[in-house]
């Protein structure tokens, strides 16, 4: 039988995870001559066989890929002869376009688990075990394709030992790029705060810093991501100085687990949560508070029902946390407001007020990244931040630009969204823009991003207000560039980034927009917040809003909630807050209300003036403090039939000072904080339904901030689903200001107006 050359090109999330090594083995198993290698497009086969044997082998390929590899495209063609003398892997140099997509980090895998804890084998207690499946990735990448040349870990030459296993074909360490052990790879080093070293065997390091832990101190830990701050989430006084030094009065930690029966034992686990938790993003998942609760609750988040759980995602952690066999609170790494911090001189030297004791390691994190955070609401997943193990890949959006294009985002929950070829690659969260050292990485970052893909942007999508520092600096690099640069209306983003999460824009029914956040400048130089678009034929509209009200006192307006109730009541109650506020201040908020132009429709701040009406919260120490106190008290109303505060009630707009002043009525008469915190939210949800019904829409897409209120989401999902109405909600993506990049783009490329 004649045997002729097939060339098979599989597209995708197919590098650095195990791809290569596959095929080879399935090559071998099938008795066929050719080679394997990682190109710009993703893995590139060649086989020499009959027309029906290579159909078989990619059947068999497709049905069997690597359990954390991605698909999105495969071809095979008949090519010009060519001469194999068996089956090899190959190495490559790339000179083409890269385009394919960024492999992100995974947690440690089962199999790796178990190594470490074996002392019969030769990865006991490495805390940098890895495998062709797991390990850091994105992180540590410096350069295309995934060759271990192109990570951080080629300053590490493999030891004979490690080299045997990467020849080996049935060795799970085979082609593994970031394979090392003991003997030849990554050194842990324990030092106090005044940076002497402390501990020299790696075992003894494990030990003493599980030690220090259990002592109640606290130890920044440089995990393949980034430093974490960790402490004893059992010793109050411990996380109460963490608080302290880190200058974090009330914002929740994270606290990580040693197993997920740890966790099972003091929450109540879903089946999603638990796979979600175990999975190979293993991002932080939060849980609702039960009494079983052993660890220091309202100190790690105060006034709070719930806690945001992790398992141990590396290696090292597994062991540490093996080691000292109770849950520690694990928060970023950085100073007050700072980004994660990824190198040892500068951990020493920011953290030595906060941390004990340092425990370093020597592999170098190019793309340091917080930890990602998700919440489940009736099963289905909410993403409240998108870094480690889920950035930087949008992979169900393919794009149709001709020309790359970069998205500047927001400026409090920081993305870029950059589309170099045909993969759309979203960043992972950077934070607020206010921080200069957050503003330096988001550029540093856009730029490694430009080398990587050997691209530069053509045309630039910035937010329409000029002092977000996004918006700044996109102005520069257009500068710099000689590029184009377009503004896109903040919740007309938001809105965008539904509708290109759901494939929509070619929807032949018009599409009703709800995007709801703290604040956003709107297309009449007010402070847009409360919107109601519609969507129809590449074209976005406002359709409605909350009614105005008075933005005043600039930027304290979003710290204090007191002033969003001052602005929401109307004249004649108002006074009955006045003991919120000193004399002093009553006279010039009153002064400044009657001189005031600057209007909002805030939906944000409309949270903020419910809290304080109800005495929860008068002031924020972090974002969205007053929003979450209040879903707390609404979690606790679990019996009994909710208030419509709008019941019966004709409008055009929303009226905010109506439901205030309801709500304001209600607490007088006694009815409980619980009741209205989720009576307040069951009338937002009625109100969404109900102008739906009005404008005869039958899919709502709602996003912003605001839809990260799982309560909310709970009761307008059932509501709708009651109205035969479909809800679209940000999935793949957070519904807060981290889906403005994405949104900006999918604007510029499918809207008209
Ligand atoms: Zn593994
Ligand atoms: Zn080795």
């Amino acid at each position: 039988m004649k045997l002729e050359t097939f060339k098979i090109q599989i597209s995708g999330c197919v590098q650095g995870v195990g791809f290569r090594p596959f095929v080879f083995n399935l090559a071998i198993k099938n008795k066929l001559l050719g080679s394997v290698s990682n190109n710009a497009n993703g893995v590139l086969i060649y086989i020499k066989s009959s027309s029906q044997t290579a159909l078989r082998f990619l059947e068999q390929l497709l049905a069997n890929k690597p359990q954390v590899s991605n698909i999105t495209s495969h071809s095979m063609e008949e090519v010009s002869d060519m001469e194999f003398d068996g089956f090899r892997i190959l190495v490559t140099e790339n000179k083409e376009q890269i385009d394919i997509p960024l492999t992100p980090d995974f947690s440690v895998c089962k199999s790796c688990r178990a190594e470490i804890k074996d002392v019969k084998n030769r990865r006991f207690n490495y805390a940098f075990t890895t495998c062709v499946h797991c390990g850091p990735r994105y992180a540590i990448t410096t350069k295309f394709p995934f060759e271990r040349q192109h990570t951080t870990l080629y300053d590490f030459e493999m030891c004979s030992n490690c080299k045997q296993e990467y020849i080996e074909s049935n060795n799970k360490r085979f082609h593994s790029q970031t394979n090392s052990c003991n003997a030849c790879g990554i050194q842990l080093e324990l030092r106090d705060a005044l940076g002497n070293s402390i501990a020299e065997s790696q075992q003894e390091i494990i030990r003493k810093v599980a030690q220090f832990i259990s002592e109640g101190d606290i130890i920044a830990i440089k995990n393949t991501n980034g430093y974490l701050l960790c402490c004893d989430a059992g010793n109050e006084e411990t996380v109460y100085k963490l608080r302290l030094r880190k200058e974090r009065p009330n914002k929740p930690f994270a606290v990580l687990y040693p197993n997920i029966e740890s966790v099972k034992n003091e929450f109540v686990v879903s089946k999603s949560e638990e796979n979600a938790l175990q999975s190979s993003v293993a991002p932080i998942v939060i849980l609702q508070n039960t009494s079983n609760s052993k660890i220091a609750n309202e100190t790690i988040a105060p006034n709070l029902a719930q806690t945001g759980v992790m398992l141990p995602c590396s290696s090292l952690l597994e062991l540490i946390m093996q080691a000292l066999g109770k849950p520690v609170v694990a928060t970023s790494g950085n100073i007050h407001g700072a980004p994660i911090i990824s190198e040892e001189e500068e951990a020493q030297e920011q953290l030595k007020s906060v941390a004990d004791y340092f425990l370093h390691h020597t592999l170098d994190i190019g793309f340091p990244q917080d930890d990602s955070v998700v919440k489940f609401m009736d099963e289905q997943q909410l993403i409240l931040r998108r870094s480690r193990g889920l950035a930087p890949n949008y992979l169900e959006v393919k794009t149709i630009l001709t020309q790359p294009v970069l998205a500047m985002g927001s400026h409090l929950k920081s993305t870029f969204c950059f589309v170099p070829n045909t993969y759309t690659y979203v960043s992972q969260c950077f934070g607020n823009l206010d921080s200069y050292d957050i503003l330096k990485r988001l550029e540093t970052t856009i730029n490694k991003y430009t080398h990587l893909f050997s691209a530069l942007p053509k045309q630039i999508l910035i937010d329409k207000h000029p002092n977000y520092q996004s918006s700044i600096l996109g102005r520069e690099l257009g500068e710099k560039w000689g590029v184009n640069v377009l503004e896109i209306q903040h919740h007309k983003a938001h809105f965008a980034s539904v509708l290109g999460e759901h494939d929509l824009f070619n929807s032949t029914e018009k599409i009703m927009g709800v995007v709801w956040d703290g604040t956003g400048l709107g297309d009449d130089n007010m402070i847009w917040g409360g919107e109601f678009f519609m969507y129809e034929n590449q074209e976005i509209s406002r359709y409605s809003h909350f009614e105005y009200y008075d933005w005043i006192a600039n930027d304290k307006m979003a710290t204090e909630p007191r002033l969003s109730l001052f602005s929401l009541l109307k004249d004649d109650n108002r006074d009955l807050i006045k003991d919120k506020f000193s004399d002093t201040e009553w006279k010039i908020y009153t002064k400044v209300l009657k001189n005031n132009k600057l209007k909002t429709s805030s939906v944000g701040r409309l949270f903020d003036a419910v809290a304080s009406a109800l005495d929860m919260v008068d002031f924020n120490s972090y974002e969205a403090e007053a929003a979450m106190v209040l879903e707390k008290h609404a979690l606790m109303y679990t019996k009994g039939s909710p208030i419509d505060l709008l019941k019966d009630m004709v409008y055009n707009k929303l009226p905010s000072k109506v439901i205030i002043a309801q709500i304001i009525k209600l607490y007088k008469e006694g009815v409980s904080k619980e009741k209205l915190a989720f009576s307040f939210l069951y009338t937002l949800a009625q109100s969404i339904i109900t102008i739906a019904k009005k404008s005869n829409v039958e899919i709502i897409a709602c996003s912003g901030g605001v839809f990260q209120n799982s309560i909310l989401v709970s009761i307008l999902n059932k509501l709708a689903r009651t109205e035969d109405i479909q809800l679209k909600l940000n999935r793949k993506l957070s519904a807060n200001d981290e889906n403005i990049s994405f949104g900006q783009l999918m604007y510029h490329q499918h809207i008209k107006n």
